[in-house]
């Protein structure tokens, strides 16, 4: 299992539902990694594609971006833990809000989900976060609680799990929060319950160039989560880079 302790910031790349063969060939091309060992560069493919990717990273991990909570058996289409581990992949994203939205994912789901990983020294980036119908109800910090305390495994610790706070109202959208709301937010997370003291988290949502070292550079942020712009490898690098 990778030691999160090693690393003071996690950059992972949500490519989504993105990217071919040719692609990829010319995104690890032109990509620059930072020279700063203690920064970790995750890119999660397509699950099509993590074998690819995984056989020729090159200073970077491989994320997947979904797994079965199931080991084995009749689940069509479903990706299993033990084939993460065939392919070497040490991270994988759970409960990312268009798993929860889309395909109607719950947290009771996303902390099995979150276990199996765990059980099997894959680290879950738990993503957690509010819509912007809860923000504008004002009840933000009661739907993290909820998410935090219903979809993080009792195998959890900060040893093996990351967490990542991504609004749902500031994914894809160029929108973000304030500076200080995110900070306050992270913080709220941190002081949750003590267990959660120690862990990485990652805030995500429209992250690019232009924001993210500010983001990063926050006391309670400890990388950054990026979609879109995690497809164009120049500004990926920029936003790595020393
Ligand atoms: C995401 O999908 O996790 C994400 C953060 O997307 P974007 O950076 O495009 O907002």
């Amino acid at each position: 299992m990778i030691k999160l302790s090693d690393f003071s910031s996690f950059f992972v790349a949500n490519w989504k539902l993105n990217g071919n063969f040719q692609f990829i060939d010319q995104f690890i091309n032109n990509l620059s990694l930072p020279k700063d060992h203690s920064k970790c560069v995750v890119i999660c493919p397509t699950s099509i594609h993590l074998d690819y990717m995984s056989k020729n990273k090159n200073g970077f991990y491989v994320g997947a971006q979904n797994v079965s909570e199931h080991e084995e058996g009749a689940y069509t289409g479903e990706i299993s833990v033990n084939s993460l581990l065939d392919l070497n992949i040490n991270f994988c994203i759970t409960g990312h809000s268009e798993r929860r939205q889309i395909y109607k994912e719950k947290d009771n789901e996303i902390n099995l989900k979150s276990d199996i990983l765990i059980r099997n020294s894959v680290i879950p980036i738990i993503c957690i976060g509010e819509t912007l119908q809860q923000k504008e109800k004002g009840i933000t910090n009661i739907v993290l609680q909820e998410q935090l305390m219903n979809s993080i495994p009792i195998s959890s610790s900060f040893e093996n799990t990351i967490i990542a706070y991504e609004p749902v109202w500031a994914i894809g959208t160029g929108l973000t929060p304030t500076i200080e709301e995110i900070d306050e937010t992270h913080q709220f997370i941190r002081e949750h319950n003590d267990k959660l003291n120690k862990y990485k988290i990652l805030y995500g949502g429209s992250v690019k160039a232009s924001n993210a070292r500010e983001i990063t550079d926050l006391p309670n942020v400890d990388g950054a989560l990026i979609g879109g712009a995690s497809l164009k490898s120049e500004e990926f690098t920029r936003i790595i880079e020393d």
